[in-house]
């Protein structure tokens, strides 16, 4: 790393300690950027880095509830406003055990780059619950997105802060999330929250985006070395939201995909992933992998382990932060392993996203691969805006023609900068120099 970005590095880290994942997400960011402070002082002379790192403002808050049986519940709610130089804070909520500070910020951190990348007027920002709505009935989950509300209520808006979903929030969430939010403030603010209900507001192909664009990224990256998904045979991690409409957009692009898991096991599929079986699992009945294996013949399904434990031509890491580690991705390039394309945020650790640059991999980092869902979130609040709702063939071939831009630019940044082939470093430069543009621009703010 430049030795002028790692002092700023190593401040940043003592003045926010025991915060893992951001650390390493910023590392990963730093480390792309010392060419670009060459050609740009002015950004060193700016304190652009300095700022970029610390939240323009971070919200932590209690979040108490009843459980179906009468017992009172205390959740920590976060929500860290990262960086509105390019639009209102964008990101979504997250729910899960897992949540802390340090995991929101690390994923706000990333949200400014992806969504500057989108070329679409947001910022970067994101929250959650450590609450756990595994196991919750319908009304704990209403309950407890009601208790969430009424303090994110006064911290949000559609020209301030515009949450959508993540791990854990889906549309059921969201529009618990929304009523609360329109009874507490007396207003139909439709532009205030993404990932609506289609005759609420939402827009089609929103619950798609994600997977999709992450596929299409893909796609896009294996027509430079002359290949496509067509034939390949495809491992995804996750069965929720993005693993799903990955999975979906893989099949449609004539690739065998065999695999896909959740925080319990995986499945393996030889004949293909049944999409209409797994939806109707994982988002009707909201019940386990397992029961898939259970209901379809020659299915196997492993407890516990490692879905990287199989082989590969093409990755998709769905699921989870750091859940793809060097030796998993040494395994991977071994057997055969073409392309990764990361639908998660941050799925593969330092070390493995390292094995996949020195093979020759083709990485697309999550911060480009999945930023069609945030930008078919855009999408969906110009369409509040303009009071309108488009088909779904329109906004599946904006959603494309966003995704095949941010590839081509990520590429031309990776050219600019001497090191063509490089995702990772395309992306951060390409979505850093858009912000800290902008924030020269907005003066010491
Ligand atoms: P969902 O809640 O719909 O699904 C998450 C999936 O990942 C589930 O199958 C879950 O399994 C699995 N999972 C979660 N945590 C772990 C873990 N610790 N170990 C193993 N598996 C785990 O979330 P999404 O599909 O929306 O999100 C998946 C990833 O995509 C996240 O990294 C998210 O930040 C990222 N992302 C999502 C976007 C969106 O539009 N939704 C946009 C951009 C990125 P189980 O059910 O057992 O918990």
């Amino acid at each position: 790393m430049d030795a002028r970005l790692e002092a700023i590095r190593d401040t940043v880290l003592a003045r926010n300690p025991g915060e893992g994942e951001f650390h390493q997400a910023v590392t990963e960011v730093f480390e792309s950027l010392g060419p670009v402070h060459d050609r740009h002082p002015e950004f060193l002379e700016g304190a652009v880095l300095e700022r970029l790192c610390e939240p323009e403002r971070q919200i932590i808050f209690r979040v108490p509830w009843v459980d179906d049986a009468g017992r009172f519940q205390i959740n920590r709610g976060f929500r860290v406003e990262f960086n509105s130089a390019l639009g209102p804070f964008k990101g979504g909520l997250r729910f899960h055990p897992t949540v802390n500070l340090g995991i929101v910020k690390f994923l706000g951190f990333e949200q400014i780059f992806k969504n500057a990348l989108t070329g679409m007027p947001i910022g970067g920002g994101k929250g959650g619950s450590d609450f756990d709505p595994r196991g919750r009935s319908d009304a704990e989950i209403m309950r407890f997105c009601q208790s969430f509300m009424t303090e994110l209520y006064r911290h949000i808006g559609e020209y301030t802060d515009v949450p959508a979903g993540d791990i854990g929030v889906g549309g059921r969430e969201i529009g618990y999330l929304f009523g609360q939010y329109k009874r507490i403030t007396n207003r139909y603010e439709s532009g205030v929250l993404t990932g609506k209900g289609i005759s609420w507001g939402g827009s089609l192909v929103r619950p798609e985006a994600t997977g999709y664009g992450t596929v299409i990224f893909a796609e896009e990256m294996l027509k430079t070395r002359g290949l496509s998904l067509d034939g390949q045979r495809v491992v995804v991690s996750g069965s929720g939201n993005v693993a799903i409409n990955a999975i979906a957009k893989a099949q449609t692009l004539g690739a065998s995909v065999v695999a896909c898991s959740d925080s319990s096991g995986y499945i393996v599929d030889e004949a293909g992933i049944d999409v209409a079986l797994l939806r109707q699992i994982k988002e009707v009945e909201r019940g386990r992998l397992k029961e898939y294996a259970a209901r379809r013949s020659a299915v196997t399904y492993v407890d516990g382990g490692s879905v990287w434990d199989l082989d590969a031509t093409v990755a998709l890491p769905c699921a989870t932060q750091n859940e793809l580690d060097g030796d998993a991705a040494a395994r991977l390039v071994r057997n055969g392993l073409l392309a990764v394309g990361e639908g998660a945020n941050m799925p593969s650790t330092r070390d493995a996203v390292a094995v996949f640059q020195e093979a020759g991999i083709l990485f697309g980092p999550g911060k480009a691969a999945n930023a069609g869902g945030v930008a078919t979130s855009a999408l969906e609040m110009q369409q509040n805006a303009s009071r309108d709702s488009w088909s779904f063939a329109h906004t599946e071939e904006r959603l494309t023609e966003i995704m095949v831009g941010i590839h081509d630019r990520c590429a031309a940044t990776a050219d600019e900068y001497g090191d063509p082939g490089n995702y990772v470093l395309g992306a951060n430069i390409g979505g850093f120099v858009k912000v800290a543009d902008a924030m020269l621009a907005q003066g010491l703010i």
